[in-house]
């Protein structure tokens, strides 16, 4: 016979289900020590008590066994929050973006701390009705920063100046001077300039208390989508759906 040992409880969110088998599915959470992924059996039947648990984004708590194997295997869960896009397109939109972003950029962090803290709040202001795309745009910096490709909202990166920022250079990554700027394409409006020095450099806390032009937001969105794809490599399918807005 099995012996099946409880291992632990995982406070986590839900970053990835995969189908598995008839009924199973392969679950990835993401929380403050790193990912982890796990089986979740029977949780496609209809009468699977867990299902709601592991809905993208969802938070809870995840009590996992580890089978005989060495895998580990889900027992039970108690759902903390759940994400709902209510047919909201920016909802929907968030949710797509958020996961495909954490799915992502998390390859590589050592410390997951404070992208788990920054994710929970993200989606606590969603679920408390602030702007999902202005919530998109912050987190997004707030990644980046964390996989130390921050772009550098200080000063210009030309001249290291502090004063007369006109713009952004992508390609020098970060903002740009009077003096320094060499194309109109680099200029950008100062609420702009403001957005996005913000979305840099807010406090978790300030996350949720200052939302964005709905246009702006949606330039930078992909404006950011297109740097880290030329200067990266890595392609965010999600930013697709932006062109239904
Ligand atoms: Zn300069």
């Amino acid at each position: 016979m099995a012996i099946r040992k409880e291992v632990k409880t995982l406070e986590g969110i839900v970053i990835r289900t995969v189908d598995f088998k008839d009924n199973d599915q392969i679950v990835e959470l993401i929380t403050r020590k790193g990912r982890f992924s796990f089986l979740a059996r029977g949780t496609k039947k209809v009468t699977s008590k867990n299902a709601s648990s592991l809905l993208m984004l969802t938070k809870g708590k995840y009590t996992l066994f580890e089978g005989i194997q060495g895998g580990l295997s889900l027992k039970e869960a108690t759902i903390e929050r759940t994400m709902s896009a209510n047919d909201d397109i920016d909802r929907i939109f968030a949710l797509n973006f958020l996961g495909e972003l954490l799915r992502t950029f998390t390859n590589e962090l050592t410390n997951f701390q404070n992208v788990y803290e920054v994710l929970d709040e993200t989606l606590k202001n969603i679920n408390e009705g602030f702007d999902p795309l202005s919530a998109c745009l912050l987190f997004f910096a707030k990644i980046l920063k964390e996989n130390g490709i921050a772009l550098d909202v200080s000063k210009c990166v030309r001249c290291q100046g502090k004063r007369n920022i006109v713009g952004l250079s992508y390609a020098d990554g970060g903002f740009i001077c009077k003096n320094d700027i060499q194309s109109e394409s680099e200029r950008k409006s100062a609420y702009e300039l403001k957005v996005i020095r913000f979305a840099f450099l807010a406090p978790i806390e300030k996350m949720g208390t200052i939302s964005f032009a709905k246009k702006t937001a949606l330039s930078l969105l992909r404006e950011w989508g297109d740097f880290v794809e030329y200067g990266f490599g890595v392609k965010i399918a999600s930013l697709k759906l932006l062109s239904a807005f």
